[in-house]
């Protein structure tokens, strides 16, 4: 992989999915603060405003998730490829969470390895099972399962508890649940909850540390050590 261990201006490309989200925000800040890649692709379906920055060249494909396979493009030329993307059921319904959730991903990991991508890094989420009786958890287990089976050099899929995020959309029970979870958090840091700029961090410490394995499942203790640390290419 071509980026550089922080701080200075890299030479490889990546793409990032879901940047205008909680976790993609704090992904693409990561990845603009350590200046690891010298062109970062955001593909997604609306353009973003983002501030003026020095550095890393952030361009932005905007595209239609429904004709995914019409912007093979986009996906093409990466190293790395970060995938944040997600809905809820409450927001898509049933079918519409695993057409983003499962069907987006699965779509996306497939045109990425095709245009070259060598490590895709991906967001599940704690409890991630195929088997699992509850939609949300078997969703993820289907798409770890399908993203697996792309064939990527490297594939690293995060599992994280619930997120700690300031979010400008407001969710009730996710609000109730970060509030209990961020005093939880005091007693058991790293058991239930994670703060999104861990996750953040991890992701991008998990293209410079050397690989495990050609699929790596990081559960949330891995990410809360790894989005601490922050190693250096070849450490
Ligand atoms: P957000 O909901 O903050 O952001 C989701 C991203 O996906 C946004 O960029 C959004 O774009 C994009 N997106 C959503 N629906 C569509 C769609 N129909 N078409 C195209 N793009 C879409 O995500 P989080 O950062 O909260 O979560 C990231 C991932 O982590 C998700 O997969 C989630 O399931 C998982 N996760 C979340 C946990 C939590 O506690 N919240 C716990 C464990 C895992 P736009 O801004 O345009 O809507």
């Amino acid at each position: 992989m071509a980026a550089t261990g922080g701080g200075g201006s890299g030479a490889g490309s990546c793409f990032v999915l879901g940047a205008s989200g909680a976790t993609g925000q704090a992904l693409l800040r990561e990845l603009r603060a350590r200046g690891l890649f010298a062109r970062v692709t955001l593909i997604g379906r609306r353009r973003l405003s983002l501030a003026e920055e020095s550095g890393t060249a952030v361009e932005q494909v905007v595209v239609d998730f429904e004709r995914l396979s019409e912007h093979a493009a986009a996906f093409r030329g990466h190293d790395v490829g970060f995938c944040c993307l997600g809905t809820t059921r409450s927001k898509a319904g049933a079918d519409g969470f695993v057409r983003v959730d499962r069907d987006y991903v699965a779509q996306a990991a497939e045109l990425a390895r095709a245009g070259g991508c060598k490590h895709f890094v991906t967001l599940s989420s704690q409890g991630a099972n195929e088997h699992s009786r509850f939609l949300y958890l078997r969703v993820k287990g289907e798409v770890e399962k399908l993203v697996q089976a792309v064939g990527f050099d490297r594939c690293t899929i995060l599992r994280p508890a619930v997120l700690l995020c300031a979010r400008q959309e407001f969710r009730p029970l996710e609000w109730l649940t970060q509030h209990v979870l961020g005093a939880v958090a005091w007693f058991f840091p790293t058991a239930y909850s994670v703060p999104v700029q861990t996750v953040a961090r991890a992701m991008v410490a998990s293209v410079l540390q050397p690989g495990g394995g050609k699929v790596e499942v990081l559960e949330n203790k891995a990410i809360h050590q790894l989005g601490k640390a922050e190693p250096q290419l070849g450490t």
